[in-house]
């Protein structure tokens, strides 16, 4: 029998595991596919490292430590990446960094401006549940949904803010307006609207977070769990190597695959989870030749835009080697919530648009490198009523003592959100053990 056995080989399984470790437990991970990581995955080809899945990780204090912990040495991203820029009209505009420079910016109109300006006025918390598309209309006007808080949601959930809850897709912004009645008046006296932190990666990539995390703890790859029962104060686990036993459990596997291994301990959970709406996103790793691509993180593009890449991250501008010389490298992203049709279509298609678009958008005429990748189910949504699932997760673990569910659709789907939730969850674990 294990004491420990997780499910899934993903940052927050990955980095439960490392915490238990550290805390002198036995542990072992349990992971389907041949590499471990599920969403972060750096490849290598043609001189370009790209990622595949999350670029960079927004590290507060907390997660910065947990690095130091990890005996990892992030690297910052250059600090051109505070310039971002948004598409409009046929142009990137930067996005103001402050409140002077957004007065003068050319990204909203006079009347969007004011209509900000009049914010503190704004009508106060509403009761029911919004969408960040209602709440965003309220506070702040429609212009300001659609051409800065629209592509946020975009580059974060890939998600469409007409369906997102402010309360459980942003927390922040909504704690804010609890409160303060106000966000200009909250991000004022806290100093700070978004989350803070600085961006960061590694040397070689986000995978060299997953190889060093993993270092030591016993991983059984291409080893699917499909089935889990309760058997008195024990979990037996179906494995590709046959049965396993264990008194504590962790599932850190997507929504939809925790789904299915719950069922035989709560059909209903099992059903509510498969609900969770994953959206799928393709992305695009390009590399150009040197001159067209701008200094800064990158360029989001609103919908109201009438194009279908939602944005790109100047990769190559943010940290060093990733491009051979004399070229860069752009990440593109597509799909999301609000254009799910693009999965369907084929590398080849996905190419043209992209070559079209960032031709239209960057004035790239030749593209050096390309390489597609899609992900059919990419990110969970945090849409209206998301609380069920929260406090489904939260009585599940109450009625079967020793599971422990974890995971971006849970946690947040930030991988800081998911580190730093492994902390709680290490923590339960422990209690439970002793
Ligand atoms: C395209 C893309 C871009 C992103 N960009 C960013 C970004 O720039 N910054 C950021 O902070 N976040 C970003 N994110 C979000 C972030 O990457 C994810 O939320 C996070 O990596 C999810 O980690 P996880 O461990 O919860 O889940 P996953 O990474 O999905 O890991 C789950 C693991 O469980 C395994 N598994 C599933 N079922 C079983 C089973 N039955 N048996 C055994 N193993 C199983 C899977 O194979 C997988 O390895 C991005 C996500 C995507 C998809």
């Amino acid at each position: 029998m294990r004491d420990i056995v997780i499910i899934g080989s993903g940052i927050s399984g990955l980095s439960t595991a490392f915490r238990l470790r550290k805390l002198g437990y036995d542990v072992v991970v349990y992971e389907k596919d041949e590499d471990i990581g599920g969403n972060i995955k750096t490849a290598t080809q043609e001189g370009y490292t790209f990622e595949l899945g999350p670029q960079t990780v927004l590290a507060d204090e907390e997660v910065m430590a947990f690095f130091k912990e990890a005996g990892l040495e992030p690297l910052v991203a250059s600090p051109s990446s505070k310039n971002r820029y948004i598409y409009k009209g046929g142009k990137l505009v930067p996005l103001p960094m402050s409140p002077l420079l957004f007065l003068f910016s050319p990204l909203l109109s006079l009347t969007a401006k004011l209509r900000v300006l009049k914010e503190p006025w704004a009508s106060g918390p509403v009761k029911n549940e919004e969408s960040i598309a209602d709440f965003v209309r309220r506070r702040l006007g429609q212009e300001f949904l659609d051409y800065i808080v629209a592509p946020f949601v975009s580059g974060v959930y890939a998600g469409d803010p007409e369906r997102l809850s402010v309360k459980y897709a942003t927390r922040r912004v909504y704690a804010l307006e609890q409160e303060f009645g106000s966000l200009i008046r909250g991000a004022l006296k806290k100093k700070a609207l978004g989350p803070k932190g600085v961006l960061v990666s590694f040397e070689g990539g986000l995978y060299t977070l997953i190889r060093e995390l993993a270092r030591g703890v016993e991983v059984k790859r291409e080893n699917v769990v499909l089935k889990i029962r309760k058997k008195e104060d024990r979990f037996i686990l179906d494995t590709r190597e046959g049965k396993v036993e264990t008194k504590a459990l962790v599932v850190s596997s997507p929504a939809y695959t925790a789904s299915y291994l719950l069922k035989d301990l709560s059909w209903s959970a099992s059903l509510e989870f498969d609900r969770i709406d994953y959206v799928p996103v393709v992305v695009v790793n390009v590399g150009v030749k040197s001159g067209n691509v701008p200094e800064g993180f990158g360029v989001l593009i609103p919908r109201r835009e009438g194009k279908r890449i939602l944005g790109a991250v100047f990769s190559s501008k943010l940290f060093p080697g990733r491009a051979p010389a004399g070229k860069d490298l752009l990440t593109v992203y597509l799909g999301g919530a609000t254009d799910r049709e693009i999965i369907e279509l084929s590398n080849e298609a996905i190419t043209e648009i992209v070559q079209k678009e960032l031709r239209e958008v960057l004035g790239i005429n030749s593209i050096d490198f390309i390489h597609v990748r899609k992900w059919k189910r990419a990110i969970p949504q945090y849409t209206l009523g998301y609380g069920k699932y929260l406090n489904l997760a939260k009585e599940m673990e109450e009625i079967h003592r020793g599971l422990f569910l974890t995971g971006n659709y849970l946690s947040g789907v930030s991988v800081s959100d998911c580190i730093r939730f492994s902390e709680v969850t290490a923590k339960k674990v422990s209690e439970f053990l002793q």
